[in-house]
């Protein structure tokens, strides 16, 4: 089994991403590891503080270590989004391959001493792990809102991803640009779509060289979804889909069998529902360079 950094290094040669895309329960689990093994890649399955919790630090850990092992599958987990040192290290000990350390929201240079602190403890804990840093304001909540936040004041500066990435030592960098967390409903609705900075990617790339990780790409305009893996992004996120589809499959299965109460003959409606999202998001985000049309 190739190990995660190489996995994203020969995603970096190739001119694609990996998808990441975040777990509550089984029914998103089965979905993601049955869109991946269908379509041949690798993929990542994230959970949050708040999705570990529901689901157990360790039990998602077991749960992905099952799939990995007896398919022979490269299926990765990351602890996303930790906000603690004490959260990151539990993570770790769990065997998570990869831990989001996440204190965007404090001043930069507090950033940078907690981010430094913490990727010193987790590598000192588990050499392999990575640990990824975040700077720039994304939002929080992978849920819908009514309005749109002014994403301009926090999109991540080239010069400060260099700082930052120097300093704290991480292994991946989430940046800010124009990606956030969540969607509107305007986007739910079809009517919106998010759109990217990919000049801002570029520059950011070029002076922090490091992998890169898009969060909060949810109901992201497809072409600037590729513009981005194009100009060095690694790793897309997407969780708002994915759970707008559990429900939409969930919704639509309970219509459907108004008496039935077997919940492995109404879950696969919710699986199917979200393996569908999957499928699509990892078909771009593979296709990468050889997707783009002749025209670009
Ligand atoms: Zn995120």
């Amino acid at each position: 089994m190739e190990t995660l950094r190489k996995i994203l290094e020969q995603a970096e040669t190739n001119g694609v991403a990996i998808g990441h895309f975040n777990i509550s329960d089984l029914v998103t689990l089965k979905a993601v590891f049955e869109a991946a093994r269908d379509l041949n890649v690798p993929v990542i399955v994230g959970a949050s503080e708040g999705e570990r919790q529901f689901m157990g630090v360790r039990q998602v850990s077991a749960l992905v270590k099952s799939l990995r092992e007896e398919y022979d599958f490269p299926i990765f987990l990351n602890a996303d989004h930790t906000h603690s040192l004490p959260s990151a290290i539990e993570a770790a000990k769990a065997g998570y391959d990869w831990i989001v350390f996440d204190v965007s929201t404090l001043p930069f240079e507090e950033n940078i001493r907690q981010t430094k602190a913490a990727v010193e403890a987790l590598k000192g804990l588990r050499p392999d792990i990575l640990v990824e840093g975040e700077i720039g304001d994304i939002g929080s909540g992978s849920e819908i809102h009514d309005a749109a936040p002014d994403l301009k004041k926090g999109l991540t500066n080239p010069a400060e991803a260099k700082q930052f990435v120097e300093e704290t030592r991480v292994d991946t960098l989430a940046p800010a640009v124009g990606n956030m967390h969540g969607m509107l409903k305007s986007m739910v609705a079809g009517d919106t779509r998010k759109r990217l900075d990919i000049k801002l990617v570029r520059a950011i790339k070029a002076e922090a060289r490091i992998f890169m990780t898009l969060h909060g790409a949810s109901g992201t305009d497809d072409d600037d979804l590729r513009g981005a893996i194009e100009a060095g992004i690694t790793v897309v996120h997407i969780n708002t889909e994915v759970r707008l589809a559990w429900r939409r499959g969930l919704d639509s299965a309970l219509v459907k069998q108004p008496d039935e109460i077997v919940p492995y003959k109404i879950l696969p409606h919710a699986v199917d529902s979200v393996k569908r999202v999957v499928a699509a998001r990892l078909a771009l985000f593979s296709g990468g360079r050889r997707a783009r049309p002749a025209s670009h």
